[in-house]
């Protein structure tokens, strides 16, 4: 039987990894809508490749652009955030929710809404608003499985198991670009030098935000969201190989260790495969080979953002919103050079202080989400234009 799937994001990272599986095996698939943004290319091809019903970008502008490339090739062309989560709402029966940013928050939604397994890699969703999205899923009986590669990992290693034999969950860090930089060389880092990651091939953003450890606070917060534990519950754990993923704690003071290579394609073939276990085609670790793997505890005062997001999951409401807004927005400032390294974590810092409570206290409808959102976003270009 073929399944119906649609790759939201899918000409980022995750996205291309998630084609690499579909394309192995495309008798299997039905691609519905495949979505993207800047690069008008690589979609049309790739949804002339795979017959997508639909190819959508995100950016307007390029609509005649998507149109020409997709000229007599049967594949319908949409563009702007209604058609975006229009395609969201294309009947599928698996999902990936990999677009960056809360962008994705909406069409992940409306794939709930219809009752398709989302996996979901898109982490500023949960962040944003975990309980919209577990209670979407909740009431439309739709499956939601985690991508991020920690997560993933702790998934697995709960099959079987009681929650309430849980004592704790350890994600693992790299610890990213500036892991061994001594701090006061922090504030001169280039977009070049916080760009590059010693373990993973990832997007842009997700990248720097590994330099930062903002990544790692996303995903405490996606952890609590997720698996609903207490914040005193999860521990993040820096772990430069990149091998072990998560750790799962129990009452019997046994750890579950998740190991493998650092490649998205185990935790996106899982989540395609889920609940079976399928061959992938990801390297098989030569444990004698590596030799040692070293574990050391994260440095808050080099990582800022692990305190705040300790901050955000005791607030609760839609601190996660503003977070995540001031995030995008400081590591926007970053990008485009307007400010330093570690004014990031300053700046979301300012923004979470300063917002009005009514803005974290309000009720959780999408509404709300974007609001939050949007005054994070004003309150943080405000600081950096300051
Ligand atoms: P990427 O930058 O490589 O790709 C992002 C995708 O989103 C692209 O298809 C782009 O066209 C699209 N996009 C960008 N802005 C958009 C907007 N405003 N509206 C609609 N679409 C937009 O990113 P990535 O590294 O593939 O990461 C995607 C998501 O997966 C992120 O949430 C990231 O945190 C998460 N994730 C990534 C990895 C990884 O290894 N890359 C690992 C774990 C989690
Ligand atoms: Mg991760």
């Amino acid at each position: 039987m073929t399944r119906r799937v649609s790759i939201f994001g899918a000409t980022g990272s995750i996205g291309q990894n998630t084609i690499d599986l579909i394309a192995r095996d495309p008798d299997a698939y039905d691609v519905v809508a495949l979505t993207g943004a800047a690069n008008i290319a690589q979609l049309a091809a790739d949804a002339i490749r795979l017959r997508a019903d639909v190819a959508v970008t995100a950016d307007e502008t390029r609509l005649d652009a998507l149109r020409d490339a997709l000229a007599g090739s049967g594949v319908a062309a949409a563009a702007g955030q209604t058609a975006l989560t229009e395609a969201g709402c294309r009947p599928a029966d698996w999902v990936m929710s990999a677009i960056v940013g809360a962008a994705g928050l909406a069409p992940g939604l409306c794939a709930l809404e219809q009752g398709a397994t989302l996996a979901l890699a898109n982490k500023e969703s949960l962040v944003c608003a975990g309980q919209l999205i577990l209670s979407t899923a909740q009431a439309h009986n739709a499956r939601l499985l985690p991508v991020d590669s920690e997560h993933s990992a702790v998934f697995q290693a709960l099959v079987g198991e009681d929650m309430d034999a849980v004592e704790r969950i350890v994600i693992t860090a790299s610890g990213g670009a500036f892991r061994d930089w001594p701090l006061e060389k922090l504030a001169q880092a280039t977009l070049d030098q916080a760009s590059s990651h010693p373990n993973w091939d990832m997007g842009q953003r997700i990248t720097i935000d590994s330099a930062s450890m903002f990544n790692k606070a996303l995903e405490l917060i996606e952890t609590r969201e997720y698996f609903g534990v207490r914040p005193d519950q999860i521990e993040v754990l820096v772990h430069p190989e990149s091998m072990i993923h998560a750790l799962v704690g129990f009452r019997d003071g046994a750890l579950m260790a998740h190991v493998g290579p650092p490649d998205m394609r185990h935790a996106i073939g899982y989540a395609l495969h889920w609940p079976d276990r399928r061959a992938l085609p990801v390297e098989r670790l030569d444990l004698a080979q590596i030799g040692a793997l070293t574990f050391r505890a994260p440095d808050e005062v080099r990582w800022p953002a692990l305190r705040l997001a300790r901050e955000v999951m005791e607030r609760r409401g839609l601190a996660g919103a503003v977070f995540n807004a001031a995030k995008e927005t400081a590591l926007d400032g970053f990008i485009a050079g307007q400010i330093g390294f570690l004014r990031m974590a300053e700046i979301v810092e300012e923004v979470l202080d300063s917002i009005d409570p009514s803005h974290i206290d309000a009720p959780m409808t999408l509404d709300n989400v974007a609001h939050a959102d949007q005054m994070a976003r004003q309150a943080a270009r405000r600081v950096i234009e300051q």
